[in-house]
């Protein structure tokens, strides 16, 4: 989509620091980091919101969902649970929609932060 600076990410116009990417998805670390590990998954498909996700989106929302823990632990944020059920680790998601939720880039996104107690 013209104007949208994840499109143009997306199609190398902008560089970004690419963590991941496939055919639908793509993984990049976040210009302005909030967290020690702080990175981005966006569906290719521009999509402006959570908001504007349809029926027919449900499996590319859950790719997003399934890539972000498999990428926080190659980043060293996994989330483990021992034998005896103590728990580390981990990483939050957070998708901002609207100005309410705070969103800036209006190109679907899920922050993943990571590395330290957030
Ligand atoms: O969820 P929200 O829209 O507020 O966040 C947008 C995020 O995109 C910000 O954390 C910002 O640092 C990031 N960003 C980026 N690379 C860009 C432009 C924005 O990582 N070129």
């Amino acid at each position: 989509m013209d104007n949208c600076i994840f499109c143009k990410i997306v199609a190398k116009q902008i560089p970004a620091t690419v963590l991941y990417e496939d055919d639908d998805l793509l993984a990049f670390k976040d210009i302005n980091p909030a967290a020690p590990v702080h990175f981005l998954i966006i569906p290719k498909k521009h999509l402006s919101s959570l908001a504007d996700a349809k029926p027919e989106d449900a499996v590319l929302l859950g790719k997003m969902l399934e890539l972000a823990p498999k990428l926080a632990a190659e980043h060293g944020c996994a989330y483990v649970e021992d034998a005896n059920g103590n728990k580390s680790g981990g990483f939050k998601t957070v998708v901002n929609t609207g100005p309410n939720g705070g969103q800036v880039v209006y190109h679907l996104h899920m922050h993943v932060l990571g590395g330290a107690k957030l």
